[in-house]
């Protein structure tokens, strides 16, 4: 049973998630060969760079900062279902709208203007929601 559903995980991801899927091996090749060592997480392929920022999702791979919590990452995971729901919408109704949502949220509190407790929780909007509790009931 596992691994007909990575099977249809990958299979789903490489043609109707396939935009997000691309846009993730493009940043995995960039990642390989500026000599980042791919891990794996289930059926996920990932990248670990950076401190302290979270992750990022697109297709079956992801990208989060170093040593980043099993939260995250089942959390990123969560979005790589959503993007085989989603297939190609998955940019304009999850990953472009996550993206700004995150930005101004650091610009906000980069600037001073408030501080994280200020904010509403991460998870208040619905893709985040959803994607944490896809994330925590498919990948313990
Ligand atoms: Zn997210």
């Amino acid at each position: 049973m596992k691994t007909l559903k990575a099977i249809l995980f990958w299979l789903l991801s490489w043609t109707w998630g396939l935009p997000m899927t691309l846009v993730g091996a493009v940043c995995a090749l960039a990642l390989l060969v500026t000599g980042h060592k791919p891990h794996r997480f289930h059926y996920f392929v990932y990248f670990e760079v950076g401190k302290d920022w979270g992750g990022f999702e697109a297709g079956c791979f992801f990208f989060c900062n170093n040593s980043a919590s099993l939260s995250i990452k089942r959390h990123e995971c969560g979005h790589g279902i959503q993007n085989i729901i989603f297939g190609p919408l998955m940019p304009f109704v999850v990953s472009i709208p996550s993206a700004i949502r995150y930005w101004y949220r650091e610009i906000v509190v980069r600037t001073g203007r408030k501080r994280y407790s200020d904010l509403k929780p991460y998870d208040s909007v619905w893709f985040e929601g959803w994607a944490t509790s896809l994330g925590n009931k498919y990948y313990l």
